[in-house]
């Protein structure tokens, strides 16, 4: 792998960048493969690092329709932390906190991980006690949460007005090693990372059809000819439901379009993620100086990667009860994302109906920070067969047999929001 560093920066700045060399090779498909992921994000390519680093399995192609980082990856709000509610939750989204932590060293790759904080903004005594409990689950798993009152909010961030005549502000639990990470640089890093390990990235190659042979699966039809596979997994974020139909089975998934908006740039005001429990609103201030936010996710099904007026007026009028200046910045940009939102709000990492044919998918609002633990958890499921300690329960299973998980479930229905 062609490393980065300072000084190899600047002898490339003294040469007139000529030296930098594509960050992963663009492969043709092969016509078979021991391990074929369909989808090119973060969880697919994730999932293709560490079956290389791990298990030795290097003979694997990543199917990605489109081009690397264009997907969900490089479409959300960038936020990362591990504040949930069950002690299941908590202990994988920390392992993926700690992953991040070293993220840029393990990958050789600059992906701005910033430790900046997030507070969760709550507004009444109910909500308070709630996550308190979260906040002692996360206690007694040994991760970091701090109650924060109201004084200490408006120090964090001034911006916010805790006295807004639509939901005041009582105070806020504060994971300081939240924050948020370079989205896209994230899929680039893992690419290159699994590239440079033997993975095949496939781009411009769309999967249309899963050939079965009676109760297993054979290999993909793509916009590139049939790819024959030992194993096939599915990461392909909002169109989970749409692949699994081509192989013949279904999932407790719908899928709903999410908003991300950013301002102009400012200077530095906003030095943590903020989330409005009670509009439900979340912003922070990028690098480049433009605050980025979103809300709730449209409530219409649809594969369509931009959303319509009614959200964004919802969420414009939280962000703006929140932080009366917002009001005064233009939005530059306005983008939308297909989230596969499974009916307890929780992701699926599971085996399938299907043989040997795994999903990694129904993230809901919330994959992006789930990315490493997520590469991680569904690497082993896939060369072992069997479900990693840490995401045993987001087996498929669980819809079946009535213990769906009891996080805050934001699925699209069964606690509609
Ligand atoms: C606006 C918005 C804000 C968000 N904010 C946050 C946040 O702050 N924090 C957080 O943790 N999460 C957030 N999320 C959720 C998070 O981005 C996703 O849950 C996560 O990125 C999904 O996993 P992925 O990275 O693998 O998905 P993707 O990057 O979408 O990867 C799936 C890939 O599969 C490809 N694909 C689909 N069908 C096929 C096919 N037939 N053949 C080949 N390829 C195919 C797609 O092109 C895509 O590249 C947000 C999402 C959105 C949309």
């Amino acid at each position: 792998m062609d490393l980065y560093s300072g000084w190899r920066l600047a002898k490339e700045a003294l040469g007139g960048h000529l030296g930098w060399k594509p960050a992963w090779r663009d492969a043709a498909p092969k016509a078979q493969y021991q391990v074929v992921i369909v989808g090119g994000g973060g969880h697919g390519l994730a999932t293709a690092y560490r079956l290389a680093k791990e298990y030795g399995v290097t003979d694997v192609a990543v199917l990605e329709k489109g081009a690397i980082g264009l997907g969900n990856v490089g479409r959300n709000t960038t936020i990362i932390r591990s504040n949930y509610f069950s002690s299941e939750n908590v202990r994988f989204y920390e392992t993926s906190l700690k992953l991040w932590e070293r993220f840029e060293q393990e990958m050789n790759f600059n992906a701005m991980v910033s430790q900046r904080g997030t507070i969760n903004l709550y507004h009444t005594d109910g909500q308070r006690d709630l996550f308190a409990r979260r906040a002692n689950t996360m206690r007694l798993e040994g991760v970091d949460v701090e109650h924060v009152d109201k004084a200490g909010v408006k120090m964090l961030a001034p911006l916010v007005d805790v006295e807004n005549g639509r939901y005041p502000v009582l105070g806020g639990f504060l994971q300081k090693r939240g924050g948020t990470v370079r989205h896209d640089a994230v899929a680039w890093g893992y690419a290159r990372a699994a590239s440079a390990r033997g993975v095949d990235i496939v781009q411009q190659c769309e999967v249309t059809g899963v050939r079965r042979e009676g109760a297993r699966a054979v290999g993909v039809e793509t916009t590139r000819g049939f790819i024959a596979a030992d194993k096939i997994l599915f990461a392909v974020a909002g169109h989970s439901s749409r692949l699994a139909a081509m192989a013949g089975f279904r999932l407790p998934i719908e899928t709903h379009v999410l908003q991300a908006f950013v301002t102009e740039s400012i200077k530095p005001t906003l030095d943590c993620v903020v989330t409005y429990g009670a509009g439900h609103f979340y912003v922070s201030q990028s690098d480049k100086g433009g605050l980025v936010f979103g809300g709730a996710i449209d409530g219409c099904n649809t594969y369509a990667q931009r959303g319509g007026f009614t959200m964004q007026e919802e969420v414009m009028a939280a962000g703006a009860t929140l932080m009366p200046a917002l009001s005064r910045l233009r939005v530059l940009r306005q983008w939308g994302g297909v989230m596969d939102m499974s009916m307890d709000g929780n992701p699926i990492i599971s085996r399938t109906p299907v043989e040997n044919l795994f999903v990694n998918g129904g993230w809901c609002y919330g994959g992006f920070k789930a990315i490493p633990a997520g590469g991680v958890v569904t690497a082993h499921l896939v060369a072992t067969g069997k479900p990693h300690p840490l995401g045993a329960h987001f087996g498929l299973d669980r819809f079946r047999e009535g213990r769906t998980i009891d996080e805050r479930g934001v699925g699209p229905s069964p606690w509609a929001h």
